[in-house]
């Protein structure tokens, strides 16, 4: 059976040494293989907003330091949940619920919410963990893991995913951080605000390949990089992009801090 984001949570969760409670999803044997005679210290998931596999494709030559992670490492395309918009997707990429499980629709609904994320549950078993994300989502996230971080978009958001890079590299060097999401945006918000042509997604993919690039140089430990979207494009003018196909990209890759696998290798 194809996996879906419903089994990302179980894989970090059974890696880390945790059990989630009544999850939805099951754990991705394939990358529970691949970590075996690695040696992991701590688990980055990148989660990049809107691209679908189709687009991921697309995007190829866009995208050479993801191409390299998957080279290197497993690629996998998932199913992705309805509703298929950022809050319910991420949610259920933190959790392994489903969104009629975890009920996490709005922001909002994530501040009181009694249901646990995988960053929670870890951080309650004593692995440190955090997360980096735009503001109002960190807020809400403030004293429930070791590490919420909330980045604003003030100067566009070419700018406010370089910051959520450098404060993932920050998290992970100073914090002792084991267990980190971040959420880069430039290609969903490229698809909302700006796009007009083509080009324009070749040029916000770059720039989200590029803090990739810096993450993998600038970690300092060995770390499995689980990189994957919330969803394919839901903006319709664009839609057309993702060819009617719901599955998002699932990237795991080891980075050794020594040895990273770079682009164009
Ligand atoms: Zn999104």
């Amino acid at each position: 059976m194809k996996y879906t984001q419903l089994d990302i949570a179980p894989t970090i969760s059974s890696l880390l040494g945790f059990e989630i409670p009544d999850k939805d999803g099951r754990e991705i044997e394939e990358i529970r293989v691949y970590c075996e005679d690695k040696n992991i210290d701590q688990i980055l998931l990148i989660v990049v907003d809107g691209v679908g596999a189709s687009l991921y494709k697309k995007l190829n030559g866009a995208l050479g330091q993801f191409r390299a992670l998957s080279e290197e490492g497993l690629f996998f395309e998932i199913r992705s949940l309805a509703p298929r918009i950022t809050t319910p997707n991420v949610g259920t990429i933190l959790t392994g619920y489903t969104p009629e499980h975890h009920r996490l629709y709005e922001v909002a609904d994530t501040f009181y919410t009694p249901v646990k994320s995988i960053l929670e549950i870890a951080s309650d078993s004593g692995i440190k963990s955090g997360i980096v994300i735009e503001l109002l989502g960190a807020k809400a996230m403030l004293n429930r893991v070791d590490l919420a971080i909330g980045v604003e978009n003030l100067h566009g958001i070419i700018d406010y995913d370089r910051r959520i890079t450098d404060l993932a590299l920050k998290a992970f060097r100073s914090e002792g951080i084991r267990l980190l999401m971040i959420h880069l945006r430039a290609i969903d918000n490229c698809a909302h605000h700006y796009a007009k042509a083509w080009d324009d997604f070749i040029f916000s993919a770059r720039t989200i390949d590029e803090n990739l690039e810096r993450i993998c140089q600038g970690l300092c430990r060995p770390t499995l990089i689980l990189a994957t979207s919330d969803h394919p494009i839901h903006v319709e003018k664009w839609a057309h992009l993702e060819n009617n196909n719901t599955d998002v990209p699932l990237i795991a890759s080891y980075v050794n801090a020594a040895s990273g696998p770079k682009k164009g290798e």
